[in-house]
């Protein structure tokens, strides 16, 4: 809806409604008669009014008063009495009631100045208009007044209603000074732009580079809340495009800036890495909601600038990129303060596996293959032949049904070894403990080839994946070795355990 009515714009605020026992009334109604009670303006602002246009109600309802924003939520509260949940932030000068699934933030109208090297301003008492000067972009500093004489009018000062027509993403006041006072909106910039599919208007998009220094001065936690953001939008290649343009990807993740690069010897050039991951990123996207199978996929060549060779008579090629591209991972994710935890290992896992099913395609898919990719994917091999699958971009579409073709081999037989052998969450059916039992072996690599030559020889198919063949292969294995194995209490011992 671009150009609503008043009436419209009415019926629109009271189609949002609180029920309190038996009685049900609209909440913006009510707080425009709390508001009224404190003689006080208040406004419905930002996010939410942008959204109610878009036609895409949010549930968080920003509420701005001329006047004590804690003192409008605390009689506010007490107007819906039980169920409503109060938090005040004195330090802020904010508050927050929870209400049946709605969070409801009041705050009072502010001015801000920012000092060089903060982005937290020094926030004084100001009119409407001075807290619309500090929002950040024209679409999120449109306001509709909730007192009863002025129910419903919009307060749109910088015409954010035709740049949400038009889709555009625009400061209101200076570019330069918004972004310079908050960096963050930078990246706010770029996410709006990315999740509303609109185009960042081109003073904003000059700021941006200049400006890109300062967001030196942001924390990393701010940073990947926004990149996560932009991660999970529908198309997250325009977010990344964006952010490279303006030269803020340098900055942030140089890794993925640095594979915008091709090189051309004797007339053959490799892809450009850069605009192939975005490909990549975007089919992934469009499959799966995963945040961090989105990671994956966007640095899962990471390691190719490093792995680069010129070899004839191959040409270009990029031998190891995902054993160093994966090597990469924990660092990466330290520094972006990404989590370090299991998720860190599931990318780090997808990255250094992304090449193997191709090869495995590539050199006929046999049994031994499969099982060891089974073993070392685990659960993680559904994600892994998507992600496969999503980093097959060429445009040459015989190229293209063959690979796909590879693939759905490679897809039969892993089901099929998965039926038959059971290696998904593989275990050497003797373990270690038991092998230092019976041969009376300390810890140390005496053990260690025993283990490692029984998975060899359960993933390479010489023996079955169960407990007595198993047995019988390392009492031969321990023979040849001159190991002797100690009788009875292990026998019995393990028959317990097991
Ligand atoms: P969403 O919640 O869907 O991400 P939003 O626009 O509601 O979008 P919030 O971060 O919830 O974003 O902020 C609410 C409003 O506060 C914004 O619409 C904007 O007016 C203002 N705002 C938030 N962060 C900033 C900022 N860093 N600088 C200026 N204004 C901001
Ligand atoms: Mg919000």
């Amino acid at each position: 809806m671009i150009n609503p009515s008043q009436t419209q714009l009415v019926a629109l605020l009271d189609s949002f409604t609180t029920t309190s026992g038996t009685t049900s009334a609209p909440l913006f109604r009510r707080l425009g008669a709390v508001a009224d009670r404190l003689g006080i303006e208040c406004y419905v602002v930002g996010g939410f009014v942008r959204d109610i246009f878009l036609e895409s109600p949010s549930k968080d309802v920003d509420i701005v008063v001329v006047g004590s924003g804690i003192a409008m939520a605390e009689a506010f509260a007490a107007e819906l009495g039980r169920g409503a949940h109060l938090s005040v932030f004195r330090n802020f000068g904010t508050a927050q009631i929870k209400w049946k699934g709605t969070e409801i933030e009041f705050v009072g109208a502010r001015k801000e100045s920012y000092t060089h090297d903060s982005r937290k301003p020094v926030c004084e008492d100001g009119t409407l208009a001075d807290d619309q000067n500090r929002r950040d972009f024209t679409i999120n500093a449109m306001a509709i007044s909730l007192n009863a004489h002025r129910y419903g009018e919009l307060v749109d000062p910088f015409d954010g209603r035709h740049d949400l027509a038009d889709g555009i993403v625009a400061t209101p006041l200076d570019p330069d000074i918004t972004f310079s006072d908050d960096p963050l909106r930078m990246l706010r910039c770029v996410r709006f732009a990315t999740r509303l599919r609109f185009v960042i208007e081109d003073e904003t998009f000059e700021a941006l580079g200049r400006n890109r220094e300062r967001i030196r001065i942001v924390s990393a936690e701010r940073i990947i809340d926004e990149l996560n953001k932009i991660m999970l939008t529908e198309q997250p290649s325009r977010g990344f495009v964006e952010l490279h343009r303006c030269g803020l990807l340098e900055i942030i993740l140089p890794e993925l800036a640095a594979l915008d690069l091709v090189e051309t010897r004797n007339g053959r050039s490799h892809k450009n890495n850069f605009y192939h991951t975005l490909e990549v990123l975007d089919n992934v996207a469009a499959a799966s909601q995963k945040l961090f199978l989105r990671w994956a996929a966007l640095l899962h060549d990471i390691g190719k600038p490093q792995s680069k060779r010129w070899e004839l008579p191959a040409g270009w090629t990029f031998h190891n990129h995902n054993y160093l591209g994966a090597k990469k991972i924990p660092d990466l994710f330290r520094r972006l303060k990404l989590p370090m935890d299991e998720r860190m290992k599931y990318v780090r896992k997808l990255v250094n596996l992304h090449m193997r099913p191709i090869a495995i395609a590539d050199d006929g898919v046999t049994d031994s293959a499969v099982r060891r990719l089974l073993f070392e994917a685990g659960d993680d091999i559904d994600d892994l032949m998507l992600l496969c699958e999503a980093d097959i971009t060429t445009g040459n579409e015989i190229r293209k049904k063959g690979f796909l073709n590879n693939f759905r081999t490679v897809r039969r037989k892993l089901v099929e070894i998965e039926e038959k052998d059971r290696i998904r969450n593989f275990q050497p059916p003797v373990g270690g403990e038991e092998i230092m039992r019976r041969f009376a072996l300390p810890p140390g690599p005496a053990v260690g080839a025993l283990k490692s030559s029984l998975k060899d020889a359960v993933l390479d198919g010489v023996i079955p994946n169960d407990y007595e063949a198993a047995l019988a292969y390392l009492r031969e294995k321990a023979r040849k070795m001159g190991l002797s194995e100690t009788p009875e209490p292990a026998e019995n011992k393990t028959a317990a355990e097991s």
